[in-house]
């Protein structure tokens, strides 16, 4: 029995027009839509007269061109970014031109890790003005934001809550629309079952993600996707169990519903996913994991 996910891909919107969400947040989305941005990144702007963009979004003078002219009048105070692929933070160059405002994030993208083609490619030009803490609180005239650290889809993601709404801005990390990409190395399956369930003991009542609509359920929502991951897990056991003992035929049988061009992306999936069975002494492979590695299970 596949766990049901409450998948929403509806977005009603238009690109470089500014649409205000609730008094405190408004969104402008870039014209970047892919599989793995969907429509395109939805930059942020919280607070009024003095605000703060999160996720400036990819170096696309049309985007970037919007997101000043809405904010015409307006002061940035600040910038803040959740993680360092390439659709989230290049545009905080010409943000902070523009506007003079510090950056703000948990650091730059990780070094020496070759970025695996299933990522949306990293940033690695990114270095932030600020290095956010986990739990650090960012003060603007209008507004208060907690930084909250959840690695898993990189290992410098950060969420951001806003305190005055009780709500969740979740980045890459909670998507209404999809699963969320865990790529080894950089992705790390362990970090980002902890990182969910992270979210899963907080308060806030409505998330927004970067890539599609906002998230209205967002407790049962977190814990939908995290009993899919448990069940992702049980399906590949039961795999090592009957001997399949390697990632392309696990991959054939789990994902047997799924278009065969993204078997590809769940091959990585499924690879993180042993990497973080292996850590929890459930499998076991020669050396270290790797997509042409055999696996076999823990009895
Ligand atoms: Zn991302």
């Amino acid at each position: 029995m596949v766990n049901f996910i409450d998948y929403n891909k509806e977005l009603k919107f238009e690109y470089g027009i500014t649409q205000r969400l609730s008094p405190l947040i408004r969104r402008v989305i870039a014209p970047n839509p892919s599989a793995f941005t969907l429509h395109g990144t939805g930059t942020y702007i919280v607070g009024n007269d003095e605000v703060a963009i999160i996720d400036p979004g990819p170096a696309i003078p049309e985007h970037i061109q919007a997101i000043l002219k809405t904010l015409k009048g307006e002061k940035i105070t600040h910038i803040l970014v959740t993680h360092t692929h390439l659709d989230h933070s290049p545009a905080t160059v010409q943000i902070k031109a523009a506007s003079g405002a510090l950056s703000y994030a948990y650091g730059p993208h990780a070094r020496n890790i070759k970025n695996s083609d299933m990522e949306e490619g990293a940033d690695f030009d990114f270095k932030p003005d600020k290095r956010l803490k986990d739990g650090e609180i960012i003060k603007g005239s209008n507004w208060t934001i907690e930084s909250i650290h959840t690695p898993g889809h990189t290992s410098n993601h950060m969420c951001f809550a806003l305190k005055e709404e009780n709500a969740m801005f979740p980045g890459d990390h909670v998507m209404g629309w999809s699963t969320t990409i865990v790529s080894p190395p950089d992705g790390d399956m362990s970090a980002y079952m902890t990182s969910l369930d992270k979210l899963n003991h907080r308060p806030e009542s409505i998330y927004y993600p970067t890539h599609g609509a906002p998230i209205t359920n967002p407790r049962p929502y977190v814990e939908s996707l995290l009993a899919h991951r448990y069940e992702r897990e049980d399906e590949i056991m039961v795999c090592l169990k009957d001997g399949i003992d390697n990632i392309p035929d696990i991959v054939e049988i789990i994902y047997a519903k799924i278009d065969s061009s993204l078997h590809k992306a769940a091959a990585r999936s499924v690879l993180s996913h042993l990497i973080h069975m292996i850590k929890t002494n459930r499998v076991k492979c020669e050396g270290i994991p790797t997509p042409d590695n055999k696996y076999r299970a823990v009895n």
